[in-house]
């Protein structure tokens, strides 16, 4: 009997710290939503992965991580500048060109932008209908292509990749402006002849594409005029798309384009130990972090910190130099 009023006391007790420390815990949370892309690309499930990192540590840090699919790069910048997200997923060129006050922010460089760290590299993809007899960008010549929809990355690199392929994207093409996740769809019913994705590899976009009747190939962005183009945008770097991840695709070997990286950024206005946190964790398990996306597979510590142009961060800095990433 007296064991038993001992193990009541000791529940009650129990119960009682635990309702103190939830209620000091909630007291303190601190609310970080991520903003990613469609919910088929790489963006959507990479903010999955960090905020489950951060999540796991809840009673740590007070932060409880959530993730918004959102239209993209360019939406996020704009959304984290602003203090609607916390926290966004941006294309490398997009993060450059908001800093700098070109693109979408031509003449208003974003002065509350701060860079976090980067994560696994995207190409720009362009993938056809076989049908349409487009093997390479130069054949999109009177056809009918999404070109991605405003808010994402990927619109200003199509319209970039077919300026430099002698295109005019208003005259020489009939340019849709559809989100990414529609594209695939659109492409099987027949409704357009390709479609750019500027994404991480393999995606849930480019399987859809390719698991349909309608046959699909990846359709190869080079010439001297991107060439040139890669020369001319530090931003831009030659890349492949790697075809073991498409199996129903009809090319059969990795096809040539050019890329970025995806990075993760936030504002100066987001408190120093909540940026300290994320990174924290995504460095510190990083091993466990990159089996959540096959993308993650490439990531090193030391290239996380490259393809950064916003300064960085006090909170991610100073979590760097704790372990001597930074001097
Ligand atoms: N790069 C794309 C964008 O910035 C998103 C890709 C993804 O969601 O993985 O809009």
């Amino acid at each position: 009997m007296r064991k038993v009023t001992y193990l009541v006391a000791a529940l009650c007790l129990g119960l009682l710290l635990g309702a103190t420390a939830t209620t000091q815990a909630q007291a303190k949370t601190a609310f970080a939503t991520i903003g990613t892309g469609g919910i088929t690309g790489v963006y959507y499930p990479t903010g999955g992965a960090i905020a489950r990192m951060v999540n796991d540590k809840r009673d740590v840090y007070g932060i409880r991580a959530t993730v918004e699919s959102t239209g993209g790069s360019v939406f996020n910048v704009n959304a984290v500048v602003s203090g609607d997200l916390e926290f966004g997923v941006v294309q490398s060129d997009r993060q450059y060109q908001a800093v700098k006050g070109l693109a979408e922010w031509e003449g208003k460089p974003q002065e509350k932008l701060r860079a976090v760290f980067s994560l696994h590299p995207e190409t720009v993809t362009l993938v056809a209908a076989e049908d349409s007899g487009v093997k390479d960008i130069a054949d999109l010549k009177g056809k009918t292509v999404n070109i991605g929809n405003p808010g994402s990355g990927q619109l200003q690199n199509s319209i970039d990749a077919l300026t430099a392929a002698g295109l005019n994207y208003e005259t020489d093409i009939k340019a849709e402006q559809v989100k990414a996740a529609e594209a695939p769809g659109l492409l099987q019913d027949g409704r357009i002849d390709a479609f750019f994705y500027t994404v991480g590899h393999p995606n849930g976009a480019m399987k859809e594409a390719t698991a349909g009747a309608r046959k699909v190939r990846f359709a190869s962005i080079t010439g001297p005029g991107l060439d040139t183009l890669i020369k001319e945008k530090p931003y831009y770097a030659k890349a492949f798309v790697p075809m073991s991840n498409y199996e129903s695709a009809v090319n059969t070997e990795d096809v040539a384009t050019f890329g970025v990286k995806a990075t993760f950024v936030t504002s100066s206005d987001v408190p120093d130990e909540v940026v300290y946190a994320v990174t924290k964790e995504v460095f510190d398990n990083l091993e466990e972090f990159k089996k959540l996306h096959p993308a993650f597979a490439v990531l090193t510590k030391e290239s996380m910190l490259e393809g950064l142009s916003a300064p960085l961060h006090p909170g991610a800095e100073k979590y760097f130099k704790e372990v001597g990433l930074l001097k």
